[in-house]
């Protein structure tokens, strides 16, 4: 009775494991033979078979394909010798989707000790593997775009070397990116430019031969990797630039983009490869570096990487590195050109900028002008030719042969741009007891192409607080008659480009005849700049000029 009772217990567990692992878990049993004998219903639903197509039929019914034969026998050598196996499967079910179980076969054995059967016990993992898939997808993809990220192209570049090795062609990489983005995504929104970069995404993609990979690096800079193109440098390079263009075309098209159309244009920088022991990041260097270049040269470019753009990369570096020093050790210095009027007496000065090179010596403007514009050094090198200009004027106004002279003073653009130019400026005539009138600030055509509104109301509050401005380098840029209509100058500077022939072109006297008389009609005054002759200087005077400048009365010297 009592052994009755235990085994009626023993029975009784033994079916309650049963509904808790049938609750839980998919399970099939086979025979040796691996012939299904037993299905849960877990695994009917999983497989969408019905019982009576799987019992007696294989587990090959739901063979995905996906494992090669090395799988299936590794895991067959396991349990035939009666051991436990364990592993991840991916089936598919009958209505051909595909699926994954975490699977474990238990073999059974026998009083013999002869295998008997086999136990399957699965997990449904499918939405597990499906996330991992993902995050894998997403740490290869941009999610934005859905192109391939920087990390994708490691593994691309590879392959791209590999194969130019094996097939002896050359391929190329396009760094591209939008001119204004920044400026369209701060004035239409972040989803506006959202919108356009996938734009730009997918005509990259309509628009570029196969075989490529075309990578977004981030913001609006992507890559275009075109493979396998000729095994000629020469016929490399032709077919790169052609699929550059085409891109250009194509990426400077309008855009439809909130129902408004919009535009903006491309640079690129190309590099053409073979066979090189670089590491990828070499390769984004030598693009990087053609595409900066490109943009050097005013943007909507497209510029091939050579030795030569490196060098002069190189250089510019080193100069910008230079210059901070220079700053930092006081290196700049003003000279003063003498401006004359026509009885050749001084009427003031212009401030040009000298940089004390401690190895080169004396170094002229225009070898680092450009870079300091460039930078946010443009705002201390400003500050310092304003500050010594206001000194040398200080220590004219005490003497009475200098006290009328003005001097003239060039502002860049990003310098007279700083938001309180105007105050620093005007608390620094003050700070030297100086008289504004006496400080002419030189302006160039270039300021005005943008901002036109605030740069006059800057102007007019300097104005007010009594500084001239001058126009220089006149005849250079537009020469528009509107900007001389809408700016409150004083004067207009004659580019030197006109003075240097008027004695023998008959044409660039015209020029400078009209010149001269819209300024009169406009009551403003003339400088000629770059007089070096007498001859030039009696046409000017003839012709009606007041002021001059040039070597023919002094060249630029330190006072
Ligand atoms: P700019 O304002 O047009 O200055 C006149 C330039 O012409 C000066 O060159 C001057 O030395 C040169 N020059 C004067 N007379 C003659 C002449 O008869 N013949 C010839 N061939 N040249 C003559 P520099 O000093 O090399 O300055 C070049 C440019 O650098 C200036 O052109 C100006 O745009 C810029 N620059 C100079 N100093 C400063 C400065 O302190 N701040 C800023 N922002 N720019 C400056
Ligand atoms: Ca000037
Ligand atoms: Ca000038």
């Amino acid at each position: 009775m009592d052994s009755q009772f235990q085994y009626s217990k023993i029975v009784n567990e033994l079916e309650n494991y049963q509904v808790a692992i049938d609750a839980h878990s998919i399970v099939a049993i086979t025979d040796t033979q691996g012939v299904i004998t037993h299905v849960n219903q877990k695994f009917c639903d999983i497989s969408k078979y019905s019982r009576e197509e799987l019992l007696g039929s294989t587990h090959k019914i739901i063979n995905s394909g996906c494992h090669p034969r090395s799988f299936f026998k590794q895991m067959w050598g396991t349990i035939a010798q009666g051991k436990i196996w364990n592993g991840e499967i991916c089936n598919r079910n009958k209505q051909g989707e595909l699926y994954w179980v975490d699977t474990t076969i238990v073999p059974f054995k026998d009083r013999h000790g002869m295998l008997q059967q086999y136990i399957a016990i699965r997990t449904d993992i499918t939405q597990l593997k499906q996330s991992e898939d993902h995050a894998r997808y997403m740490a290869l993809h941009d999610e934005l775009t859905s192109l391939p990220n920087r990390r994708y192209m490691q593994d691309y570049m590879k392959q791209v070397i590999a194969s130019n090795r094996s097939n002896g062609m050359y391929s190329a990489m396009i760094m591209l990116d939008l001119d204004n983005f920044k400026n369209i995504n701060d004035t239409l929104g972040h989803s506006v430019g959202d919108s356009l970069l996938k734009m730009v995404a997918t005509r990259l993609l309509l628009n570029t031969p196969q075989p490529n990979s075309i990578i977004r690096l981030g913001g609006d800079e992507f890559l275009v990797i075109v493979s396998n193109l000729s095994m000629q440098y020469e016929e490399a390079h032709d077919a790169v630039l052609q699929v550059a263009n085409k891109l250009k075309t194509e990426l400077n098209k309008p855009y439809f983009l909130n129902e408004q159309s919009v535009h903006t244009t491309s640079s690129s920088g190309v590099f053409i490869f073979k066979d090189f022991n670089l590491s990828e990041n070499a390769f984004l260097k030598y693009a990087d570096m053609a595409l900066y270049h490109a943009k050097g040269n005013g943007k909507n470019c497209i510029a091939v990487f050579d030795p030569l753009i490196e060098e002069s990369i190189v250089l510019k570096a080193k100069l910008i590195n230079d210059l901070s020093r220079a700053l930092q050790h006081d290196e700049f210095e003003l000279y003063y050109q003498r401006i004359v009027n026509d009885s050749q007496q001084i009427i003031g000065y212009e401030a040009l900028i000298r940089w004390q090179h401690p190895e080169k010596g004396l170094v002229l403007p225009g070898h680092f002008m450009a870079e300091i514009e460039k930078s946010s050094m443009i705002h201390e090198v400003g500050q310092k030719v304003l500050n010594m200009a206001c000194q040398q004027l200080q220590a004219w106004r005490d003497i009475p042969e200098c006290a009328h002279w003005t001097i003239s003073v060039n502002i860049s653009v990003g310098q007279f741009r700083a938001i309180n130019f105007d105050q620093e400026v005007i608390q620094l005539v003050h700070a030297y007891g100086i008289c504004p009138s006496r400080l002419r600030l030189e302006l160039t055509e270039s300021m005005f192409y943008t901002d036109m509104d605030s740069s006059i109301a800057k102007m007019h509050r300097l104005i007010e607080a009594g500084f001239n401005f001058s126009m220089d380098d006149f005849g250079t840029g537009y020469s528009s008659l509107n900007y001389l209509r809408m700016l409150p100058l004083r004067q207009l500077k004659i580019d030197r480009a006109f003075v240097e022939h008027i004695s023998e072109n008959p044409r660039d006297l015209a020029i400078v005849k009209t010149i001269i008389a819209l300024a009169a009609a406009l009551e403003l005054n003339v400088v000629a700049e770059g007089v070096e002759t007498l001859e030039q200087f009696q046409l000017l005077k003839d012709n009606g000029c007041t002021a001059f400048q040039g070597y023919y009365f002094g060249r630029p010297e330190a006072l």
